[in-house]
């Protein structure tokens, strides 16, 4: 038997103890979050969507405005796109609610699906997702394995593997999440165990004499949890883009990708110089009026923005937005805040 495996057993065997001392502590200190007040299936379907790539605190006021806005699968799947992304904007990855949108009409045309590989058939929903609507909405033994539980897992069992990826981690521990989960409480155990990611066993220095599970942690016994998860550096790649300005008669330019695009479709964003027809050449040499450098995935972006005269030929996707309507057409997150940035500073 190989060290891993043995360590693996030696906290299965000791599984009830382990599931006790998680469960009382969440029960005990859980954060008070909206989507667990008063759970429903919708509720619980929304914000995991928007907890996808976006932290609790970010989603927490958007979660309160979607569901006084559209409170359920009927009042979502009637909604106009237009409106869903503008109750969206500035949580990114607008994907998520189209994804969602598709989601809401497939069940009220068929049925609510119980089981995860039911939820595993609509639109955005992964294995992930899946398990934690099948557990936390319905209860059902599915154990979900994401970022946080990978962590947990792979301290608890001083996990040495060198992993290619965070998925193939996840699916790495799949068996060990089975084996730990608690199938007389899931929704609570899964909960529990992303809980304890968020707020102890955090990337870098976890709490762990706060743990409730410290007596079964290998690397906290060892003193080197930081080491794990052991995942393979990602390369950074750098890019830049150039954005162009352009105002006429109190109207500003923007690029809107049209319906059914697969990135972007109805938002609106200030467009790239090539967009605009200009070519790049830093859009004209006009000046400069804002640059940001971030990161998105495993690129770093530098965007900079230059004022420009208006283009010359009609290009795809180019509209003239009042500059006082603004605020009624979706724009993602980042180019809201430029253009209200580069607003606010200009001269009366
Ligand atoms: S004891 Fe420390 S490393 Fe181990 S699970 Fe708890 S917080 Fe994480």
């Amino acid at each position: 038997m190989t060290r891993k495996t043995s360590v693996r057993q030696g906290l299965l065997a000791r599984r009830e103890r382990f599931r006790r001392a998680l469960l009382a502590w969440y029960r005990a200190s859980r954060r008070r979050l909206p989507w667990r007040e008063s759970p429903s299936a919708y509720g619980t379907v929304v914000s995991e969507f928007m907890l996808q790539q976006t932290q609790v605190a970010t989603v927490v006021p958007y979660y309160l405005r979607w569901m006084e806005a559209l409170p359920g699968f009927a009042q979502l799947a009637a909604a106009p796109e237009s409106r869903v992304l503008k109750l969206w904007e500035g949580l990114g990855y607008y994907r998520r609610a189209r994804n969602l949108h598709r989601l809401a009409k497939a069940v009220v045309a068929g049925a609510t699906p119980r089981e995860a590989e039911g939820w595993e058939q609509l639109p955005g929903v992964g294995p992930y997702t899946a398990a934690a609507i099948a557990s936390i909405a319905f209860g059902r033994p599915e154990a979900c394995v994401d970022g946080n539980v990978v962590r947990i897992l792979s301290r608890l069992t001083r996990d040495g593997v060198l992993h290619a990826d965070g998925a193939r981690a996840a699916r790495s521990h799949a068996a060990l999440a089975r084996g730990l989960l608690d199938a007389a409480a899931p929704g609570d155990h899964n909960q529990a165990m992303m809980e304890l990611g968020a707020t102890v066993c955090a990337r870098r220095a976890p709490r762990c004499a706060q743990c409730p599970v410290r007596r079964f942690c290998a690397a906290a016994a060892a003193g080197d949890p930081e080491r794990y998860p052991r995942l393979k550096r990602k390369t950074t790649e750098s890019r830049s883009v150039v954005r162009v300005w352009c105002e006429r008669d109190g109207r500003l330019l923007l690029h809107v990708n049209p319906p059914g695009s697969r990135r972007l479709a109805g938002i609106h964003e200030l467009p790239t110089a090539e967009q605009a027809g200009l070519g790049d050449a830093r859009a004209g040499a006009g000046p400069l009026v804002a640059r940001e450098t971030r990161g998105i995935t495993r690129y770093r972006i530098t965007e900079s923005i230059h004022r420009a005269r208006p283009p010359l030929r009609a290009m795809p996707g180019l509209v003239w937005v009042p500059i006082a309507d603004l605020d009624s057409v979706a724009m993602s997150g980042p180019h809201r805040r430029w253009t209200g940035r580069i607003l606010g500073v200009r001269p009366a």
